[in-house]
């Protein structure tokens, strides 16, 4: 179980951007003078060897890691968070980007694989508790030793081969969500799941281990898969090997497929017309899933993987619309932008991708390219502050305002921004909207 003596310093610099380095060549000085020893590990050691972008730092420390943690926060210039009972710390960039350290130590319970009760160090163990062996290897940092690849379990052979490998046979029972990450992480490289890991896959799903797994840790496992950049695949494969059930009993994949199967060019063509990706990146994908469904079966979803009250509502809305908006949007009658525009909007931004793989007639495709190129170009330019200088109190009124001005633009009303302030001034006056108070006389002493 010797590791391999590789260094990979000059992959490191090609792929890692400077501040990476410098996080890590800072840990190795660090540690140095602890006298421990560090190591970065997991998805970015296997990114570099793939020469794929990664900024996930994830450090091992054989030693005190939270004590680790705080000396390189203060070399750094980060804060640091720590969770004593674990040994781990997080260090905290004031630009919210932020670096894992755990302590490595040596767990007491008995591993089932039945190891050689030989001496193994703790960083070993560590890497042992990992997923699969293209996850669970490790560089060096310490300045002496900067750059060398710790590989036990011959990720860096299952990576060339493109194999995905548990490192011990019990690995999905000890940890469904393995099942997920296999898929994804198959899928994302372009990787095999190798037979005995297969078996294994197949083996946990026909006893069921998948139903043992909270619905939180479930969630998190999918919503990653959908936010991968091609989630189809995963599905598919999530499909074909009996995990779909499990997350969506309620929803036959075949139905959803043809449209899933849509999305990723859905996506492209709508970025080309000035469609920008929501922050929540795999809402676009979970509507997609979900829209064939019901309202009750859509809400339950929704609640068991606690979903918030906003995406539950753009689930629901897409869910209550899509059908009209289609029929609407397909008609045969010459309707202004500005209405269709109000079709569109019955939907959340998010359905869009879903919407377009549900456009067949061409005259309707034409017809949301149109909106979604005009509302991006025809864009007003006030916004609440505007209202505000304006002397208006701020409440509902300003959104109506606003939406009303867009409608304007849409439909060539209004063109130059002293248009649109006039536009808006004269919309509030119509309204009676209320102006804010001057301030009242300070009472005198
Ligand atoms: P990604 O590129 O998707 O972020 P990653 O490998 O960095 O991939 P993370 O979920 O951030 O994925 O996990 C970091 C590391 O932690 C993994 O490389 C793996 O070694 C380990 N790990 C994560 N989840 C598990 C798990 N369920 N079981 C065992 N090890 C895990």
């Amino acid at each position: 179980l010797a590791t391999k003596n590789t260094n990979i310093r000059p992959d490191m610099q090609r792929v890692l951007p400077g501040r990476i380095m410098n996080i890590l060549t800072k840990a190795g000085e660090v540690a140095d003078k602890l006298n421990y020893q560090v190591y970065a590990v997991g998805g970015l050691v296997r990114d570099v060897l793939l020469k794929v972008e990664n900024f996930d730092v994830d450090l091992v420390v054989e030693g005190n890691g939270i004590l680790m943690a705080n000396q390189l926060a203060a070399v750094l210039g980060g804060r640091v968070r720590t969770h004593e009972k674990f040994g781990t710390a997080e260090i905290i960039f004031p630009d919210g980007y932020w670096v894992d350290v755990v302590t490595a130590r040596v767990e007491y319970y008995e591993y089932p694989a039945a190891l050689p009760q030989v001496e193994q160090s703790s960083l070993r163990h560590d890497l042992y508790r990992r997923d699969f062996t293209i996850n669970a290897m490790a560089v060096a940092l310490n300045p002496g030793r900067f750059g060398e690849l710790v590989d036990y379990f011959n990720g860096r052979e299952d990576l060339q081969i493109g194999a995905i490998r548990v490192l011990h046979n019990l690995s999905f029972v000890e940890d469904p969500t393995r099942i997920l990450r296999a898929i994804r992480f198959e899928q994302r490289y372009d990787m095999a799941i190798e037979p005995q890991t297969m078996r294994l896959i197949k083996e946990a799903v026909r006893e069921k281990v998948i139903a043992r797994l909270s619905t939180e840790r479930m969630w998190g496992e999918l919503k990653s898969i959908l936010e991968e950049a091609d989630p189809e695949h995963m599905l598919d494969r999530m499909s074909e090997l009996g995990v779909w059930d499990y997350l969506f009993p309620e929803i036959t994949f075949w139905e959803v497929q043809p449209v899933i199967s849509e999305m990723p060019q859905a996506l492209m063509i709508l970025r080309n017309w000035g469609w920008a990706e929501p922050a929540e990146k795999w809402l676009p994908y979970f509507l997609a899933i979900l829209h064939w469904t019901t309202q009750d079966t859509a809400y339950q979803i929704c609640q068991r993987y606690n979903l918030g009250r906003r995406q539950t509502d753009k689930v629901l809305d897409t869910i209550a619309h899509w059908r009209e908006a289609l029929r609407r949007l397909s008609a045969p009658e010459d309707v202004p932008l500005s209405a269709l525009n109000k079709i569109v909007q019955t939907l959340p931004r998010e359905a869009y991708p879903l919407f377009l793989t549900l456009l067949e007639d061409k005259n309707a495709i034409r017809r949301f390219r149109l909106v979604m190129e005009s509302v991006h170009k025809h864009k007003p330019t006030v916004n609440g502050k505007d209202i505000r200088d304006m002397g208006f109190k701020p409440g509902p009124l300003y959104r109506r305002a606003l939406d009303s001005v867009w409608q304007a633009r849409l439909d060539g009303l209004v063109q130059t921004r002293e248009e649109e302030l006039a536009y808006v001034r004269a919309y509030l006056e119509k309204h009676n909207a209320p102006k804010i108070e001057p301030n009242p006389p300070q009472p005198q002493r």
